[in-house]
């Protein structure tokens, strides 16, 4: 197929559309809510413990603890495995800019690495011929696809790195069968309310199988404190809001069905948009189940297709425009790494355009992202 016709819907289409999930879980949610407000215990309370053990054992890991928000959950994990000053981190060029953010607020140094051409995941040969005068990596699931954990956990084992994963976009995905948390020595997450188990707020949380880090997570969390106004080390304050913990037990128990849709919208778009010239689509890298956090192609003249798309109130996006060790806020910290240290991920900022991709989206609404972003494509193309 090379063109499509426009279909009948013509109404706005949303990047995400947050409010298909909040309608699924309303009454569960206003039932939880009741509950905490009866007992006022907003911070910490029962439900946070109950969601640290339900999603410990939805990732199969021995060990959650729920913190304020994913970057913290990162910085935390860093931290808890011993990474701080004097340490060189690699950290993938394309990904959100907290990954990068977070080594540095741990007190270590990011080093860019590039991805490969096909998946813009941490590209284990990059990573490989920067190893040397490294101690650790922070791996990103991205898009909702796990990086190539099994590799990249060799170059890590040869060259001693620690290993922390960046699970922000990748709730219910796996490698080889395992999830996250499960490749390194812990995992961050993030449960930001676009991502794939979203709060009604801010919050995240860090996943392990070693009590010591888990111990030293929980610490950091909640100002160096186990026992309360005993403080032996110095820590933050990043906890679980107990509300937050109620809309994720809700929205956790619905996650598998949710990430289901998304993949059948997945396959959607390909099949709408196999065969359009100039579209390159995503693809699923080898042992991944991927549950498509979000849909990312490649077009020629991004911009003018985005601004093309925008016209006809299509919400695409970009993930993401510029590549960390580009951005302002990592000029110093990642100095020494300008244009040319990620080529494959500085060419693909021009060209990725991520379309709307949420559990609840229609065909109709599908076949109107296709149609107009065909048209665009052959427009500017
Ligand atoms: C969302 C995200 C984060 C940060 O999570 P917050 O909860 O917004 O702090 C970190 N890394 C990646 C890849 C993300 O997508």
């Amino acid at each position: 197929m090379t063109t499509v016709d426009v279909p009948a819907v013509t109404g706005p289409v949303p990047l995400v559309d947050l409010g298909i999930q909040r309608d699924r879980v309303a009454g569960e949610v206003a039932e939880g809510f009741a509950r905490v407000l009866a007992t006022t215990a907003f911070v910490q309370g029962p439900d946070v413990g109950a969601f640290e053990e339900e999603f410990a054992a939805a990732t199969g890991r021995a060990h959650c603890v729920g913190v304020g928000n994913g970057t913290d959950a990162l910085e935390f994990a860093l931290r808890a495995c011993g990474l701080g000053p004097g340490d060189a981190v690699a950290v993938p060029a394309n990904t959100f800019l907290a990954s990068a953010e977070a080594i540095v607020r741990a007190g270590a140094r990011p080093v860019p690495v590039d991805v490969d051409d096909e998946h813009l995941l941490l590209d284990p040969a990059a990573l490989d011929a920067v190893a040397e005068g490294l101690r650790g990596v922070l791996p990103v699931h991205l898009f909702g696809q796990m990086a190539p954990m099994a590799a990249i956990r060799d170059v890590a084992e040869r060259h001693g790195l620690v290993v922390v994963e960046d699970a922000a976009q990748s709730q219910g995905a796996t490698h080889r069968g395992v999830p996250m948390g499960g490749w390194g020595t812990a995992a961050g997450t993030s449960f930001y309310p676009g991502k794939n188990l979203g709060a009604y707020g801010d919050a995240g949380a860090v996943t392990t199988d070693d009590a010591g880090v888990a111990r030293a997570v929980r610490l950091l969390a909640n100002h160096g404190s186990e026992v309360k106004y005993e403080h032996p080390v110095l820590g933050f304050n990043s906890r679980m809001d107990t509300l937050q913990a109620v809309v994720l037990r809700a929205k956790l128990r619905r996650l598998a069905a949710w990430n289901a849709e998304r993949a059948e919208a997945a396959q959607r778009y390909a099949d709408l948009l196999a065969g359009v010239p100039g579209v390159r689509l995503p693809g699923v890298a080898p042992g991944n189940e991927h549950v498509w956090h979000l849909y990312v192609v490649r077009v020629p003249a991004r911009d003018a297709v985005l601004a093309d798309l925008a016209a006809a109130r299509i919400g695409a996006g970009v993930h993401y425009p510029v590549p960390v060790h580009l951005t302002g806020a990592m000029a110093g910290a990642m100095a020494g790494s300008g244009p040319g240290a990620a080529p494959v991920a500085e060419r693909a900022a021009g060209e990725i355009l991520s379309l709307p991709i949420f559990p609840g989206i229609t065909a109709a609404q599908q076949e109107r992202v296709a149609a107009e972003l065909a048209r665009a494509v052959v427009r500017r193309g």
